[in-house]
């Protein structure tokens, strides 16, 4: 059966391993598929926000995700309908203040999940997906509170496995304190260049190690998807025949089909 509702961040305390990519081409392709999809940025970088709003759109509030971690009421005139079925609850750099400000708030690693399953918000979409920044402080907390799951983008480079271990305990630490119910959706291996060697070796550890947690979807390193952000377009849009774009839509479909909305749900 679908799960409605089903939140699910996007993390790993490694810059650069294709969190943001994997976040957008994820929901503009769930979105594609006929789900309806809210993505948070929880990044004070807020490349998913201009990722999915383009820069200087005129925007109907100016209220943010930094609005929201101070007072969840702000949550509905935050969000902000980008295309049909997907939604953005977007960030500015004022996002940088937030986790010193939260710093000693009652229920500090909380607000995100309060906002989001009070009244039953996050019901309204089949996916909410949390793009998370490239720490493992309050913010990614947050995220990481507020998920049902955790979807783990880990780039085919050396010292892939070392940043994969320190989350992997992380999410434990987590799962123990906060947030028990908190699951592992899976690994998913971006950048592959199948003409490198080490490429190879980490796709190999990372499938012995961590067996079926690992999508079976990996993104190959494709420059379409490097040149898209300059466009302030995600690839799935910007070049949907690129390898990076077809294999950013099975990813999708797999994630989907994982939580009871694949080809046979009659949803996708
Ligand atoms: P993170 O959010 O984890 O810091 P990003 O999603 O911002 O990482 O990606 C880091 C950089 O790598 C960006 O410049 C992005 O365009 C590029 N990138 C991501 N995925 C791919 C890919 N499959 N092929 C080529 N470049 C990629
Ligand atoms: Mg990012």
């Amino acid at each position: 059966m679908a799960l409605a509702g089903r939140v699910i961040v996007i993390a790993n305390q490694k810059g650069g391993v294709a969190k943001t990519t994997t976040a957008v081409n994820c929901a503009i392709a769930l979105s594609q598929s006929g789900l309806r999809v809210l993505l948070v940025d929880l990044d004070p970088q807020a490349n998913a926000t201009s990722g999915l709003l383009g820069w200087n759109v005129p925007r109907t509030s100016n209220k943010t995700i930094y609005d929201v971690l101070c007072d969840p009421d702000n949550l509905n005139e935050a969000v902000i309908e980008t295309r049909s079925g997907l939604a953005v609850l977007p960030a500015d750099q004022d996002l940088v203040g937030a986790e010193l400000e939260l710093a000693s708030a009652l229920q500090r690693e909380s607000r995100l999940r309060i906002a989001l399953r009070s009244s039953l918000f996050c019901e309204k979409f089949d996916f909410v997906l949390l793009d998370t920044p490239p720490s493992l402080g309050l913010l990614t907390l947050n995220g990481l509170v507020a998920a049902d799951s955790v979807v783990i983008p880990v780039q085919c480079e050396y010292y892939a496995m070392e940043g994969l271990r320190s989350l992997v305990s992380t999410v434990a630490r987590v799962r123990e304190r906060f947030n028990p119910a908190l699951q592992i959706e899976g690994i998913l291996l971006t950048m592959f260049d199948g003409r490198n060697r080490l490429s190879q070796d980490v796709v190999g550890e990372v499938r012995s190690r961590f067996g079926h947690k690992v999508f079976e979807t990996v993104i190959p390193r494709n420059v379409r998807v490097s040149e898209s952000p300059s466009h302030a377009m995600a690839v799935v849009e910007y070049d949907p025949r690129s390898s990076g774009a077809e294999a950013y839509r099975q990813f999708a479909l797999e994630l989907a089909g994982r939580n009871g909305n694949g080809p046979n749900s009659g949803l996708c």
